[in-house]
C-alpha cells in the first residue's frame, strides 16, 4: 500500500471525525484523519474547556446511548492516562406539566438513571442562591457532570496516533472524487481509499457538495458566556454545585443551561441553547447579541449570585438539523461514504459512541444501536434537501 493508499480516510478532526479514527485505528484498519486547521483549534465545534454530560433526554434512545458512552469515556481515561470527566449531577428546571420537563422526568425514571427530585419544600436548601420559578418541578440526575472537553480532542487523537493512525492538520480538503476507491484531494496531496467518513462539523454541506448531495443544516454561532460571581466560589464546582438545564421559561423558546463555576474561577457559564445563523469561514462577522438578553434577564431573576453582564465571550458553533437529532448515515448514492453531521449542539457527550457507530458502518458490521432516528431519508420532505 503506497504511503498514500488508507483502508479509510476521515475528514474533519472533531470530537465525532477523531472518535471515529480511532474506533477504525482500533480494528486495524489503516486510518487518515485529515483536518483543515492546524490542531488545536477553536473555529470549529468541539473547542473549548468543558461539555455537559448527562443520561437525562427527552427521548429514550440517546438516554440508552449514554449507558455505553459513560464506560467508553472512562476507557478513554484510562487509554490516555488523563481525567476527563468530573461527577456534578444535572439539576434540571422546569414548569411542573410542561412539555419538555415531563419528557426528561418520564425518560429518567423510565430508564432507571438515578434521580433525586427536589420539592419546593427542600429546594433552597439543596441549590441555595437560586430563584426557583414559581410552578417549576426540579429533577437531578445524578450521574450527570463535566467533561473537560480541549482535553478530550487531545487525549483522543493521541490515543488514536500511538494506535497508528496518521493525522494531517493544516490540510484543507478541497476535492472528493466518489467511486469504489475514494480519491480525497487537499491543499497539499492527493489520497486514496475504500471509504470515506465526513465528520466535518459546520462544513458538512461544503464537503457534501462535491458528492452531489445537500443536507438540511442550520449552522448557527453560539455566544458562550461566562457570568462573574458576586461573591467568589457561590456556585462552584467545588461547592458541589450541579450543572442545569432550564426548560420552558418566560425569557425564551430555547432551553438555558449552565455548568458551575470551574474552568476560569469566579465564572460561571451560562448559554442559551440557540443561536443566529452563520456562515461558518466567517463566524466572527455574527454580531446579534439577543441570546445575551435573554441570558441577562434570566440570570436577574433566578441567579441573583451573579452580576448579570457577561465577563467573558467566546464563541463557537452549532450545527442544527430540523429535529435536532444527528446525522449518522450512509450516504445515499455512495455506499462507501459514511456521514456524521447535525449534532445539533449535543453531540459532545456521545463522541465514543458516534465513532463506534460511524466506524461499524463503514465496516459494514450491524451498528450497535438503532440509528432510524439518525437516517437521511427523515429530511427527504424538507425543501432544503437535494438528495
Ligand atoms: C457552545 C457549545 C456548547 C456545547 N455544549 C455541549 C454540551 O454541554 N454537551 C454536549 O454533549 N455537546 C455540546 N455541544 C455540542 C458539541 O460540542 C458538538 O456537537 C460537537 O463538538 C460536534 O463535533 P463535530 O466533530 O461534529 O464538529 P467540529 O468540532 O466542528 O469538527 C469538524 C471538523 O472538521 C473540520 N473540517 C471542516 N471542513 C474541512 C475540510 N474541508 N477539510 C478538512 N477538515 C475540515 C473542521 O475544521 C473541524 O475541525 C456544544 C457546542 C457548543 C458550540
Amino acid at each position: 500500500m503506497a504511503s498514500r493508499d488508507f483502508d479509510c480516510i476521515v475528514i474533519g478532526a472533531g470530537i465525532q471525525g477523531s472518535f471515529t479514527a480511532y474506533h477504525l485505528a482500533k480494528s486495524g484498519r489503516k486510518t487518515l484523519l485529515l483536518e483543515q486547521f492546524v490542531l488545536p483549534h477553536s473555529r470549529g465545534s468541539s473547542h473549548g474547556q468543558t461539555r455537559i454530560t448527562r443520561k437525562a433526554y427527552e427521548q429514550d434512545f440517546y438516554t440508552q446511548m449514554m449507558e455505553e458512552c459513560y464506560q467508553l469515556w472512562a476507557q478513554l481515561e484510562k487509554e490516555a492516562n488523563v481525567k476527563l470527566y468530573r461527577r456534578t449531577g444535572l439539576l434540571i428546571m422546569g414548569p411542573e406539566n410542561g412539555r419538555d420537563f415531563l419528557l426528561f422526568k418520564n425518560t429518567l425514571l423510565k430508564n432507571k438513571v438515578p434521580t433525586v427530585t427536589l420539592e419546593p419544600s427542600e429546594f433552597s436548601q439543596h441549590i441555595p442562591h437560586v430563584n426557583r420559578n414559581p410552578g417549576d418541578g426540579a429533577i437531578v440526575d445524578t450521574t450527570a457532570g463535566v467533561l473537560y472537553a480541549d482535553r478530550a480532542l487531545k487525549a483522543v487523537q493521541g490515543v488514536f496516533h500511538r494506535l497508528g493512525g496518521v493525522i494531517k492538520d493544516g490540510e484543507k480538503v478541497i476535492d472528493i472524487q466518489t467511486g469504489p476507491v475514494v480519491t480525497v484531494t487537499t491543499a497539499s496531496g492527493v489520497y486514496k481509499a475504500k471509504s470515506l467518513v465526513i465528520t466535518a462539523g459546520p462544513w458538512a454541506n461544503r464537503l457534501l457538495s462535491h458528492t452531489n448531495l445537500q443536507l438540511p443544516l442550520q449552522v448557527v454561532k453560539i455566544n458562550v458566556c461566562y457570568w462573574r460571581e458576586k461573591i467568589p466560589g457561590t456556585y462552584s464546582v467545588t461547592k458541589r454545585f450541579p450543572c442545569f438545564i432550564q426548560t420552558e421559561c418566560k425569557e425564551g423558546k430555547y432551553h438555558i443551561y449552565g455548568l458551575p463555576s470551574n474552568e476560569y474561577p469566579g465564572l460561571m457559564k451560562v448559554c442559551y441553547h440557540m443561536g443566529s445563523e452563520t456562515d461558518p469561514d466567517e463566524r466572527d462577522r455574527q454580531t446579534d447579541r439577543w441570546d445575551i438578553d435573554i441570558l441577562s434577564h434570566y440570570i436577574t431573576r433566578c441567579f441573583p449570585g451573579l452580576v448579570p453582564i457577561p465577563a467573558v465571550v467566546e464563541s463557537c458553533m452549532y450545527t442544527v438539523t430540523p429535529d435536532h437529532h444527528f446525522v449518522l448515515d450512509r450516504h445515499p448514492s455512495h455506499s462507501n461514504i459514511i456521514i456524521g453531521a447535525g449534532f445539533s449542539g449535543h453531540g459532545f457527550k456521545f463522541g465514543p459512541i458516534v465513532g463506534k457507530l460511524l466506524c461499524e458502518l463503514t465496516l459494514g458490521l450491524v451498528p450497535s444501536y438503532d440509528l432510524s432516528p439518525f437516517k437521511i431519508q427523515r429530511f427527504l420532505s424538507q425543501p432544503k434537501s437535494a438528495l
